[in-house]
């Protein structure tokens, strides 16, 4: 019987959804993050409280909304989802908070991004539970309090500096999410598509893996495309060739790196001798935003040690310029 996932009708989000994972034992990797999240869930549950609130920090598509909802599954309760640019007011956030149920999750996904005015109001509703609004304008203004159900917070952001220290303080679990490996990848790649009732070996699986920037969310749009090629150009299955021919042609290279990616290495290669260049000048030349560069290519460029970061600028490493096929300059005076 076809997969459900796969029929025409269906968008790309609700595939999208169907890989996602349900409960804690399906997700798989961030094992240190996973393992203190249970006992902090187990907790909450055995004693019918609301979990301390939690804020998820790392790059995007490495699972932070799929862990806020695996949490309040796991809780048994409500999962509410708004973010940061969203609620302009705080009258929105108030809408919000007072239609929470009893030790709900409320997942704040880009929370850095939060208006002052409505951070405010944040405070006292994730430390007593109390909302503290002033209705009316003027010598007429007066405050009034409202109480709120228990509930937890979580908050999500991809840039942890730029959140402010008194929001920082409020969140009890703070969870750094990491890149993934090769071989946790390789276990996502192989449950979506099995999934997606595509026959999948070994050496493709982990071809996809291999190349998925460290990121399940990349792994599986990879996945789908591979799938694209594996129907129409192949015979449907998934091995090392097609999947190695599907990325390629796709612009993935062996490292997993994309257009953008090779853009940043190639300009600071070939117009700033390696560099260090500051992060404004690598912005103005590429014609990205600052926080596309800091948010989405630097990080993994870092943790793949093609790229470092010193005091006067972004500077590449050596594994950089042969990744490039060029010859890493001279130290003056060598
Ligand atoms: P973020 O909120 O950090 O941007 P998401 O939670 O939206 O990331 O995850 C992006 C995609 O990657 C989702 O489609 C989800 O199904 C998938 N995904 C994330 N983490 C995992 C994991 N550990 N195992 C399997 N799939 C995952």
């Amino acid at each position: 019987e076809p997969d459900p996932t796969l029929r025409p009708d269906r968008r790309p989000e609700d595939v999208d959804r169907a890989l996602r994972p349900q409960g804690l034992t399906e997700f798989i990797g961030q094992a240190e993050a996973r393992a203190n999240l249970r006992v902090f869930i187990e907790s909450a549950r055995r004693r019918g409280e609301a979990m301390d609130h939690a804020l998820f920090h790392g790059p995007p598509g490495l699972g932070k909304t799929t862990l806020a909802q695996i949490i309040a599954r796991e809780l048994g309760v409500n999962f509410r989802m708004t973010s940061g640019p969203v609620l302009a007011k705080a009258g929105d956030l108030a809408a919000i908070l007072t239609n929470l149920e009893r030790n709900d999750v409320l997942f704040i996904d880009e929370i850095h991004r939060l208006n002052p005015v409505v951070e405010e109001v944040l405070y006292p509703a994730m430390e007593d539970f109390e909302l503290d609004l002033v209705i009316g304008e003027g010598p007429a203004a007066r405050t009034v309090r409202i109480e709120l159900q228990p509930f937890t917070l979580v908050g999500a952001t991809t840039r942890l500096g730029l959140l402010t220290t008194p929001l920082r303080d409020r969140f009890g679990i703070p969870i750094r999410l990491q890149f993934y490996t090769p071989g946790e990848l390789s276990e996502i790649v192989a449950r979506g598509a099995r999934l997606l009732g595509i026959d999948a070996d070994a050496q493709g699986v982990s071809e996809i893996a291999k190349r998925a920037r460290g990121t399940p969310r990349i792994a599986g749009r990879l996945l789908r495309r591979v799938v694209d090629f594996a129907v129409v150009e192949g015979d449907g299955r998934i091995g090392q060739e097609i999947a190695d021919g599907a990325l390629t042609r796709l612009g993935v290279d062996h490292l997993g790196l994309d257009g953008a990616d090779r853009r940043y290495l190639g300009m600071i290669a070939e117009n700033y001798g390696g560099g260090p260049v500051g992060v404004e000048t690598i912005s103005a030349a590429l014609s990205e935003s600052r926080d596309a560069i800091e948010e989405v290519i630097e990080p993994y460029l870092l943790q793949q040690g093609l790229i470092q970061r010193t005091p006067r600028g972004r500077m590449l490493a050596a594994k950089a310029w042969s990744h490039l096929g060029l010859d890493a300059p001279k130290a003056p005076g060598q």
